[in-house]
């Protein structure tokens, strides 16, 4: 039997621990730096098709569907004059059970977890060093224990130091030069808006987006805001925590975004937004890499998570039988994706009027456009 460790006990390390706990041939087990997998309530997270086909692969259908919401539109709005620019179907690409799905993300991690037996994920285990020993490789971890195993999985998110440790060198993702605002709100705040689908209001150097997450009158807000921040700032992480910090983003917002909204928000968090510049491939053969730790998208085609799903199920499915991790399909759509999401920052943060007019007749052009939706959202929906 082969050993496979897995290093983060995130969205990706734990759905392919899932896949691969189906194998007998594989002794699985995860290694989680926290003393918990983390269910923290409030963040919310949009699944797009592609992602559901996969997660249905371990049972994702039979989640209560009281706490997920099937949004079939995403409505577009000007937050300079106010007004509805016009409507995407997002819906045109469901299935009877494969659904564009809003969820609270505590619910899609509690499920993930309740796959796996209790005693295969292993809590405070932070790596620390990663060693070749003849075929296999040896991980250490803080608390001085150390394994061995003869495949490594590493998934520890954006700001993997795992992968860092394989190549000697330290490898960041770059600041997207915008932070995000999130925050929880009540449906009964949100006046004028559809309750059943998906909020996109457009405005300069920013965009909020709001969402049902459950059956329960509750709506996800996020907003990424256009920010200039110094390396200093950048290092201390207690400054996105800092009343001072919040309550000078929110200030910010409410320029531009409904202050109905802005002061029934709860649970408000503030963190800043980070992205890959390059795609990471181990030398290792033994050695995998997934999910943000792979690759780490702007947040604006809300793909994050559904490509973390995407790869780690491709791994799953090449398991052993590969030279390279990833053939050259992957880095494609990998960049593709990237692109794209770019594409979207740049056309929701636009300043200039007229600019702004060309934009918004554009926009009702391409959502009626049918080459265009399935060029722009088929070609990452219909994997
Ligand atoms: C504002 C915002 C909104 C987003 N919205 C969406 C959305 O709507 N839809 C979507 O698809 N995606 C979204 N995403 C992206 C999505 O959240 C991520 O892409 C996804 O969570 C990545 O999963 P992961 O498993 O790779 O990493 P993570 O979920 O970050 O998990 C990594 C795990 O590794 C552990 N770890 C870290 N270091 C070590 C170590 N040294 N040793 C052991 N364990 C370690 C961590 O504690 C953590 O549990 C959003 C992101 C942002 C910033």
């Amino acid at each position: 039997m082969k050993k496979v460790a897995i290093i983060g006990g995130g969205i990706s390390g734990l759905y392919i621990a899932s896949l691969l706990r189906l194998n007998s041939n594989y002794e699985i087990i995860v290694y989680e730096k926290n003393n918990s997998v983390n269910l923290e309530k409030g963040y919310g997270i949009q699944l797009s098709v592609n992602s559901i086909k996969l997660l249905n692969k371990i049972g994702f259908q039979n989640i209560n569907f009281k706490e997920k919401f099937f949004p079939n539109k995403v409505n577009f709005y000007s937050l300079k004059d106010k007004n509805k620019i016009c409507d995407l179907d997002i819906s045109a690409f469901n299935e009877s059970e494969v659904k564009y799905t809003t969820l609270q993300r505590f619910i899609l991690i509690d499920f993930l977890t309740n796959k796996l037996p209790s005693n295969l994920i292993n809590f405070n285990k932070k790596v620390i060093d990663i060693q070749s020993v003849s075929k296999t490789t040896k991980v250490i971890f803080e608390d001085k224990s150390s394994i061995e195993c003869d495949y490594l999985i590493i998934s520890d998110g954006a700001f993997s130091k795992t992968r860092s440790l394989i190549t000697d060198k330290e490898i960041k993702p770059k600041y997207f030069n915008s932070i995000a605002v999130r925050g929880n709100i009540d449906r009964k705040y949100l006046q004028n808006i559809d309750h059943n689908n998906i909020s996109l209001f457009l405005g300069s150097n920013l965009h909020s987006v709001v969402y049902p997450v459950n059956h329960n009158g509750y709506f996800n807000f996020v907003t990424i805001l256009r920010k200039d921040l110094n390396n200093e700032e950048l290092a201390d992480y207690s400054l996105f925590d800092s009343k001072e910090f919040i309550s000078s983003a929110l200030l910010e917002i409410s320029k531009q975004v409904d202050n109905n909204i802005i002061e029934n928000l709860i649970d408000i968090k503030c963190f800043p937004i980070f992205t890959s510049t390059e795609i990471f491939q181990p030398k290792n053969k033994n050695i995998y890499i997934i999910g943000d730790a792979f690759f780490s998208f702007p947040p604006t085609f809300a793909q994050g998570a559904s490509q973390s799903i995407e790869v780690a199920h491709e791994l799953y499915q090449n398991f052993e039988n590969i030279d390279d991790q990833f053939n050259k399909e992957r880095i494609k759509r990998t960049k593709m994706i990237d692109r794209k999401s770019r594409l979207n920052y740049f056309a929701f943060h636009l300043s200039n009027p007229l600019i702004i007019f060309v934009r918004n007749l554009l926009l009702r052009y391409l959502v009626k456009n049918n080459r265009f939706i399935n060029s722009y959202l088929g070609k990452i929906y219909k994997n």
